[in-house]
């Protein structure tokens, strides 16, 4: 196995190694699953319409500008990326488009922090393409969705569509504890872990980055809470939006990091692929249940047979 590994990579085994069999090694089609589709095209679009904005202003760019640019952007990604076949009904494509919209609004609200307009202005790079070998664990890569110019450096930012504190990772590293030694499976978290892990080490050896640069990371939920109020006419919508900055987590625990690439990297390449060792009742529980190779997987199979 020798392609070069990225966050989805690393955390598709971890989730669970069979699965990652099924998916990278077997290419094995997981089904089709239109609710997935339409979180990961609503995403698309958050994320491009930002990332073109980040393109197109700078320092000196009026914040109305950029509020104006980035909704021309979101119209035009929404009508070229979203398909309303996906949502239950038309009503139910339209609230999920204003509530978009909403979300970018209030992360460009310059009355508030106005976190966004200097996040897009002081833009230095969007989806930049971090490839890096790693002298023991071979190639890796990854996408950062913006990389920001700061006094002191350099900070990451990747979008999420949304927050929730059950998804995030904890700022104190409890919860990557309990990952490392097993006495708990958080497969909605290992992708940011494995970001924030990736992209830091990856960032060191780009180009923007230069010896000295502060590097600080945050995940940036944009839609945290939403809120829907009945009007005359129809309704309006309320969106806020979270920072999530992970700087502290990652300088306090960076062997923890390396420790999460390092383990699931060489499990990729040596090919073990068996999940039904110590952490075996753990994917059970935490994994199992919202996996597409259910109906394909042998151990899963084997296990409900054993207690039917
Ligand atoms: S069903 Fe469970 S054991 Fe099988 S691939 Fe999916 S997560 Fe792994």
């Amino acid at each position: 196995m020798t392609d070069r590994v990225s966050p989805s990579r690393l955390q598709t085994y971890l989730n669970c190694p069979r699965q990652f069999e099924f998916k990278y090694i077997h290419d094995l089609d997981g089904g089709e699953r239109t609710d997935l589709e339409r979180y990961f095209n609503r995403g698309d679009v958050l994320d491009t319409a930002l990332q073109l904005t980040a393109t197109e202003v700078d320092t000196d760019t009026d914040p109305e500008t950029v509020q104006s640019l980035a909704r021309e952007n979101f119209t035009e990604c929404w009508q070229r990326k979203t398909d309303s076949d996906t949502y239950p009904s038309p009503a139910a494509y339209e609230f999920d488009r204003r509530i978009s919209a909403a979300a970018i609004d209030d992360y460009l609200e310059a009355e508030t922090d106005g976190e966004g307009l200097a996040h897009l202005r002081r833009s230095v790079g969007t989806e930049v393409h971090l490839e890096w070998t790693d002298d023991e664990l071979g190639a890796m890569h990854g996408y950062a969705d913006n990389i920001v110019e700061t006094r002191d450096g350099l900070l990451i930012i990747d979008y999420k569509a949304s927050y929730s504190g059950r998804r995030f990772p904890n700022k104190n590293g409890s919860d990557l504890e309990k990952q490392l030694n097993g006495t708990n499976h958080y497969p909605s978290r290992l992708k940011k872990w494995l970001q924030l892990g990736m992209y830091w080490e990856g960032l060191t050896q780009h180009e923007l980055y230069s010896p000295g640069d502060e590097i600080r990371f945050m995940f940036y939920g944009l839609i945290a809470s939403k809120e829907r109020t009945p009007t005359k006419t129809g309704y309006s919508v309320d969106v806020r939006g979270k920072a999530w900055e992970m700087t502290d987590l990652y300088r306090e625990n960076t062997s923890a990091f390396r420790t999460l690439i390092d383990e699931s990297t060489t499990g990729i390449q040596s090919g073990a692929f068996d999940p039904t060792g110590d952490r075996w009742e753990l994917i059970q529980e935490e994994a199992c249940g919202d996996c597409d190779y259910q109906s394909a997987c042998g151990d899963y199979i084997a296990e409900e047979v054993k207690f039917s």
